[in-house]
């Protein structure tokens, strides 16, 4: 055994920015209910959900 990788951290695609974003320790009691990498992203899915 080496010890454990970074890597084994969950991780997911933002739908909005494309890009994967780790699992983080604010997240840890909602990981399940994130969806976006930012606040930034998620107020962009909004604007694009009103059109
Ligand atoms: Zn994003």
């Amino acid at each position: 055994m080496k010890g454990v990788r970074k890597a084994d951290l969950p991780t997911k695609t933002c739908p909005v920015c494309n890009r994967p974003f780790t699992w983080r320790k604010k997240w840890e009691r909602v990981w399940e209910l994130v969806k976006y990498c930012s606040d930034r992203c998620r107020g962009e899915a909004r604007k694009r959900e009103r059109s």
